[in-house]
């Protein structure tokens, strides 16, 4: 249960004077629904009103605060004109100019004959110092309030600053001083502040320096985040290997045959990651491990040979894709692997109903089959296994962290393998996975020819859709990706269909497409003929994203490759090259093209490493974007910001590992005071993992 000195802070914005059901609407999408959102959303510049020069004195286009007289009111003859007042000090005249007045409220506030204070940018127009539209003012009294600094917070339609501004002034009110979370002397080694001053001084920049991500303030709450982040995932991590595992070892039969069937010798990283994987699988533990290898590491055969020790074991062992596409590609991939063995894997994926899918759930229930092969439904489900040993979960980026390791937590003993795709830069592995057991699958299997890539801008995009001819002349098969449009699926799909006419114009019925829209079995028959060769030319939006295995492709054309990640370009690019051919991937982008633009697109010319992508990738991007934000299932932080504070992370991480050596349960006074802490950031499915406290 939230503690109470945390009620006030989690109550809806609506509670903050000024903030109604309108405006909530608004302000929600922006910060969040609950006031602690509104104190989580930080200036990113500041406006300084201290400068109070005399109208002679007031440069051109400055910020200043005047002291000035107000002379006369000079309503608007017609609507267009303007209002205005003619205000003066002892060195000249100015105006003050406002559009679509309101008479009375002006008069009201700028009464002729008194002394009134002002502040906004000034300019200068035939001479005469103007102010349009002072940001603020007032009397004499109310100088000192207005002669500040006011911070400038990012803003969405509707919301302004001045109301943001008295928002976060009314939410910081509804803060009490919290007990310290923070190791004292860590803290003091910082210099790092409070959390409630901390939280007041983020807000109050007063010049530059004060928006840097490594002012004390910013720092402290940045690792206030991240220590919450470590502590949760420790915890869930914890209660999932203290779970009683069992000892799986298996006599390796059903592995030799496998190997011995298989076309090829396993790489140095796959034998590696086997051997790492087998180990975790014989302790008494539960094996909790994450399998990551870029695409086209061949992380299908480990998973296959995993699951044969289990098997191997008398026990059952799934392995689930995100999509049905993959589920059922792993399934044609693994079949033939297996038929010089007794096992028979099974498919089951949400389109097997009724009395289908109850002979399925019946074979798994009894323990007939062995292998389960199948999309994330087969978890969410109330499917039955006769005996589960082992988990594995594909390309699992797409998923929450809590929600997979949650995943972990629902069968017993079962050991979990979790398998991306994703080339994840160290510093968010750790933010998504915490201290995880990581294999890595660092090469590729011999016989790859690397891709020539391509950049070119999309008025290139005729010419390019004629070359295709040689091409298929040649016998080549081609993927066309349509444009992402992270606002609208529909207009995705459009563009899609659009293309795939103007294609099919072109080279007739040799051109498929497929997207998110159509129907499971229309798109398996589409990627069919794309497989045997029926189509040469495969439109499609992103769904060809992750995981298709189609070797004979050897040509990526991507519209608009600008829009994308470059994750998400990784990901695309990786379904070719994948045979013995070359392969040509060709980046089409719109113009005018960034200079951000410009670098990210000349990174995926230069290197296939998708390490050094998702670096340079979170470098260019920052944190939040890397993966894209559709699905990327890491957690986004409001105030860390990676990689910025990225040693404060390492720290984290360090100092979650002591405290729960020195009080396991949070027990002590800091104990407690760090279950506040998960509870401010909204960790609270995690504190269900201590003993109550
Ligand atoms: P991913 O890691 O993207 O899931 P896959 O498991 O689909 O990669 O493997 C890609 C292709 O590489 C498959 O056709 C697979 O048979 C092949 N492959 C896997 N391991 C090796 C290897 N050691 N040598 C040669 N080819 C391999
Ligand atoms: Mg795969």
């Amino acid at each position: 249960m939230r503690p109470e000195i945390l009620f006030p802070l989690f109550r809806p914005i609506t509670a903050l004077a000024g903030v109604g059901p309108r405006i909530s609407k608004l302000m929600e999408k922006l910060t969040g629904e609950h006031i602690v959102d509104i104190l989580w959303h930080l200036p990113t510049s500041f406006v300084d009103r201290r400068f109070t020069p005399t109208i002679a004195d007031a440069p051109d286009h400055a910020i200043v605060t005047l002291e000035v007289t107000v002379a006369k009111h000079f309503p608007s003859r017609n609507r267009r004109a303007p209002y205005k007042v003619s205000c003066f000090d002892e060195t000249g005249h100015m105006d003050l100019v406002f559009f679509n007045a309101r008479a009375d409220y002006l008069k009201k506030q700028l009464p002729e004959g008194e002394t009134r204070i002002v502040s906004g940018t000034v300019e200068r127009f035939q001479g005469v110092l103007q102010m349009t539209h002072p940001d603020r003012m007032g009397s004499l009294d109310e100088k000192e309030d207005i002669q500040t600094v006011d911070p400038v917070y990012p803003l969405t339609a509707g919301v302004t600053n001045k109301l943001m501004g008295k928002t976060v002034q009314h939410a910081l009110e509804q803060t009490t001083a919290l007990p310290e979370w923070l190791n004292e002397a860590f803290k003091k080694v910082k210099n790092w502040p409070d959390w409630q001053d901390a939280l007041t001084s983020a807000h109050h920049p007063g010049c530059e320096e004060d928006l840097f991500a490594d002012t004390p303030a910013r720092e402290r709450l940045a690792y206030d985040e991240l220590l919450a982040n470590q502590l949760a995932l420790a915890l869930v991590r914890r209660t999932v290997r203290r779970a009683a595992g069992r000892s799986i070892t298996g006599n390796g039969s059903l592995r030799k045959t496998i190997r011995d069937a298989l076309p090829f010798d396993l790489t140095t990283s796959q034998e590696d990651s086997l051997k790492e994987i087998e180990t975790d699988m014989a302790e008494p533990l539960r094996m909790l491990r994450l399998l990551q290898g870029d695409v086209g590491s061949g992380k299908t055969v480990v998973a296959l040979l995993s699951a044969l020790t289990a098997i191997e074991a008398g026990l059952q062992a799934v392995i689930m894709a995100p999509t049905e596409i993959l589920a059922r590609q792993h399934m044609e991939t693994i079949a033939p692997l297996l038929t010089g063995t007794p096992i028979n894997p099974i498919l089951l994926t949400g389109r097997d109903k009724g009395k289908k899918r109850q002979a399925i759930l019946e074979q798994i229930a009894s323990g007939e089959v062995q292998l389960i092969i199948g999309t994330h439904a087969l978890f969410q489900d109330d499917v039955d296994f006769a005996n589960l040993g082992l988990a594995i979960i594909d390309e699992q980026h797409r998923f929450g962290v809590h929600q997979r390791l949650a995943l972990a937590s629902k069968g017993q003993h079962v050991d979990v393998l979790v398998m991306t795709a994703t080339p994840i830069p160290r510093t968010l592995m750790l933010t998504a996975y915490g201290d995880m057991d990581v294999s890595r699958l660092l090469e590729k299997p011999a016989g790859r020819k690397p891709v020539d890539t391509r950049v070119m801008p999309l008025a290139k995009l005729e010419e390019v859709a004629f070359g295709l001819k040689r091409m298929i002349d040649k016998g080549a098969r081609i993927y066309w990706v349509c444009p992402l449009v992270e606002e609208s699926d529909k207009i995705e799909v459009a563009a899609a269909q659009e293309r795939f006419e103007h294609l099919q114009s072109l080279y007739g019925a040799r051109v498929g497409l497929v997207h998110g829209k159509m129907k499971g079995t229309e798109k398996d028959a589409v990627m069919a003929a794309f497989v045997a060769g029926d189509i040469d030319i495969l439109v499609a939006t992103t769904v060809i994203e992750v995981g298709v295995n189609v070797p004979e492709a050897t040509v990526m054309i991507v519209e608009h490759a600008e829009r994308f990640g470059l994750a998400q370009l990784h990901q695309l690019r990786g379904r070719i090259g994948r045979g013995m051919d070359a392969s040509t991937c060709l980046l089409l982008y719109g113009t005018p093209l960034s200079e951000n633009g410009q670098a990210r697109l000349k990174i995926m010319r230069d290197t296939e490493d998708g390490f050094i992508i998702a670096e340079e990738d979170l470098r260019l991007r920052g944190a939040g974007e890397v993966l894209g934000t559709r699905q990327s299932g890491l957690p986004e932080f409001k105030l860390a910001q990676l990689p910025a504070h990225e040693d404060l992370l390492a720290a984290a991480r360090d100092d979650v590992k002591l405290i729960l050596e020195q009080d396991p349960e949070l027990q002590t006074e800091r104990g407690q005071a760090l279950r506040t802490l998960l509870y401010l950031f909204e960790e609270d499915a995690s504190v269900g993992y201590l003993r109550s406290g």
